[in-house]
């Protein structure tokens, strides 16, 4: 099933995650707005054992906004719908050719752009996995998932501050109590578990406002929201049009009130989506686990993560049959229709880890997972994870001068490239090996 805003969890999970919770230090502050704040009790607490002591001259000054619209896809900055967007790129740095990462999934892409590595460092390789410790398939949401550092936690450390406004729940999950001031939405819409935009958007304008954080990392979910369950389908898609026209103007607002308020020359502000979308057709869906469970070698040792246009395979039998079963997996995953190609995970491009199992299998264009079972796992036209939603808009725009207005560089710029362009943009100072990608600045 494609896991978007899927929430599934055991009681041992939801006990590890309160846990987590609250061991954590934080005061929630009431602003002005009436918005609620989560902030740390110390913001540089911590900064001599991360080894990050000092303070960057000037950087304090600096701001830095990256705005996530979550699943857009280039083509549609360049409709009538996104004249805000379009015209930010124009007079910014834009990558034509940029794309989201395996597994093309929200959680694993907002991980890499905040730890600027990839999975097999960062531990966080796709929405759903099969958790081997707990036996079940379990909701990338916890902040101890994360096993690399943050560029949050980094600022942090150098006396800088950091906000996060995340409107699905489980990106507030697994980023946690990292940024200094959080805004943690109490309103979901049910079934999607994210925030509207327009409330994230308010969030957004009073974390400013009121906190004014160097960095502030936001993810705007309507639009994807509105790609998954728009019933208008494949060729209408009412909603998800109404979607980005409301959240382009949103994001236009956002803008006009950094230049009203001075910040603007201060600032970059790097917009890109996390993946982008596509649709299948209702009898486009692919499921796995009854040919697998069909197998002599495989019944009943298969377990798969289901990830929308990405299905991620665990062999849960005895160790020594391992080589043979993930040969068997892959030879009946190709055979199956739209089926695009099953990997073994351990093929070195992916760099997915061991959390993401032992087979990885991509969907082709109009086609959808919904595993282990084919009508109710995924029942949902719109979806990602495979390599036709790699593609994404990821351009630069802002008043400082360091933002080159109406270049467009030929260059491959991708998600885990927004930590080192951080780091970069506040002057600090990153080990050759640190990232796995590049300041784009
Ligand atoms: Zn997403």
């Amino acid at each position: 099933m494609c896991t978007c805003g899927d929430v599934r969890h055991g009681p041992e999970v939801r006990e590890r995650r309160l846990a987590e919770l609250r061991a954590s230090r934080r005061t929630v502050l009431t602003a002005a707005s009436g918005l609620a704040f989560s902030s740390a009790v110390a913001a540089t607490a911590g900064s001599a054992a991360a080894g990050e002591a000092g303070r960057v001259k000037g950087a304090e000054d600096l701001r830095c906004y990256v705005l996530v619209v979550d699943g857009c896809r280039p083509d549609e900055v360049d409709s009538a719908l996104m004249p805000n967007l379009r015209a930010l790129r124009e007079q910014g740095m834009y990558w034509p050719r940029a794309t989201s990462m395996p597994v093309m999934e929200t959680i694993p892409n907002h991980v890499m752009m905040m730890t600027g590595v990839r999975p097999d460092r960062s531990g966080v390789p796709a929405n759903a996995i099969y958790d081997r410790e707990l036996g079940e398939v379990r909701t990338m949401d916890l902040p101890s998932d994360i096993k690399s550092r943050t560029i949050i936690e980094r600022l942090n450390a150098r006396g800088l501050t950091t906000g996060t406004v995340l409107s699905k729940e489980y990106l507030v999950g697994i980023f946690g109590e990292r940024a200094t001031h959080r805004w943690e939405p109490e309103l979901y819409i049910p079934v999607s578990d994210h925030a509207p935009d327009l409330l994230t958007y308010n969030a957004l304008t009073s974390m400013v406002d009121e906190l004014d954080p160097n960095l502030v990392f936001v993810n705007l979910g309507d639009i994807d929201r509105w790609g998954h369950t728009d019933l208008t389908g494949t060729s209408l898609r009412l909603m998800r049009r109404a979607a980005l026209l409301q959240t382009d103007t949103l994001i236009g607002q956002f803008l006009d009130s950094l230049k009203s308020s001075g910040r603007w020359e201060k600032s970059i502000v790097i917009v890109l989506a996390d993946h982008s979308m596509d649709w299948s057709l209702p009898t486009n869906v692919i499921s796995l686990q009854s040919s697998m469970d069909a197998d002599p070698l495989l019944g009943g040792n298969v377990v798969i993560g289901d990830n929308g246009g990405a299905d991620l395979v665990y062999w849960t039998g005895p160790g020594r049959q391992r080589e043979k079963a993930i040969k068997r997996i892959r030879e009946i995953a190709e055979a199956t229709p739209g089926v695009l190609k099953a990997w073994d995970r351990r093929t070195p491009w992916l760099r997915l880890g061991p959390e993401a199992g032992d087979v990885v299998v991509f969907c082709q264009a109009g086609w959808r997972f919904s595993d282990p079972d084919p009508v109710t796992s995924n029942p949902i036209p719109g979806n990602h994870g495979h390599p036709a939603t790699r593609a994404i808009p990821f351009f630069i725009g802002g008043g400082h001068p360091v933002v080159e207005a109406g270049k467009v560089s030929p260059k491959h710029a991708r998600t885990v490239d927004v930590a080192p362009t951080i780091a970069d943009f506040f002057g600090l100072r990153t080990g050759k090996r640190a990232y796995d990608g590049k300041s784009r600045l």
